[in-house]
């Protein structure tokens, strides 16, 4: 069963690869391959990506600058790796377009939800930057913001890990691994689909989320298609 319309949520690290700064041309070009695939068989895409690989506001700013000022510049970051992935799919012969959560207007549109589902339907892949546009909060929650603005069916979760654990499987030898899991599982066991406010906001809106590892990109088309390859998250 092929969704209808997709968010696929990827972090700024993904697009980074092994060297986990700056931008990995080769691997976004295989995300951006898978990307296509799902374009090309109909599916309606959105996109938000994080921006990581070259600040996080917290982590990066946090104890010497002001917070909110850290975070606009980790709201920046994942304008310029929307600026990649949209150059990348333009390549590949795709069509994208961006749209930011505050106006940066000579490289990207405003969003604009009504705006975004005629390009989805117009076969465009619309990449939602700058995540909500509000310090103090993540590309995880923008993800799910932008999957509820545009009626998602599915969001998708591309991970470095290919599914849900109950403990890194990498230092558990026998962690357990999930194919379904619900929200409040996730909640209580605090497993690391999301952040916790990003998980509440799917689970209060019966958003389903499907965890998958984006180290092999042409999973985005699996998991797009409904195979049952990594872990679902829902009621
Ligand atoms: N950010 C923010 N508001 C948002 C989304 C992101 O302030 O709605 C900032 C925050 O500083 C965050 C940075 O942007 O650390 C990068 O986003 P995130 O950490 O989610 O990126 P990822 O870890 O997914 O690469």
């Amino acid at each position: 069963m092929n969704y209808k319309r997709i968010l696929l949520k990827m972090s700024g690290e993904a697009l980074a690869g092994e060297a986990g700064r700056g931008i990995d041309f080769d691997f976004t070009e295989k995300v951006c391959r898978g990307v296509k695939q799902c374009l090309d068989s109909g599916i309606q895409v959105g996109i938000v990506v994080g921006g990581g690989n070259y600040w996080r506001g917290a982590k990066d700013g946090g104890d010497r600058m002001v917070r909110t000022h850290a975070d606009y510049m980790g709201m920046l970051a994942t304008v310029m790796n929307s600026v990649a992935l949209m150059d990348t799919l333009e390549k590949l012969g795709a069509e994208a377009v961006i749209q930011t959560s505050f106006d940066v207007e000579r490289v990207a549109e405003p969003f604009n939800p009504d705006a975004a589902l005629r390009h989805m339907r117009a076969g465009r892949a619309v990449i939602f930057a700058a995540g909500s546009g509000e310090p103090y909060f993540t590309t995880d929650t923008a993800a799910v913001l932008r999957a509820l603005d545009i009626r998602a069916d599915v969001l998708l979760l591309g991970k470095n890990v290919d599914a849900l654990y109950s403990a890194d499987p990498k230092l558990v030898k026998d962690a357990e691994r999930f194919s379904e899991i619900s929200y409040s599982e996730v909640l209580r066991r605090d497993l690391k689909a999301m952040d916790t406010a990003a998980t509440q906001l799917a689970m209060e809106n019966h958003l389903p989320l499907h965890v998958f590892g984006l180290r092999d990109p042409e999973n985005i088309a699996r998991a797009a298609a409904g195979e049952p390859i990594g872990t679902i998250v829902h009621e």
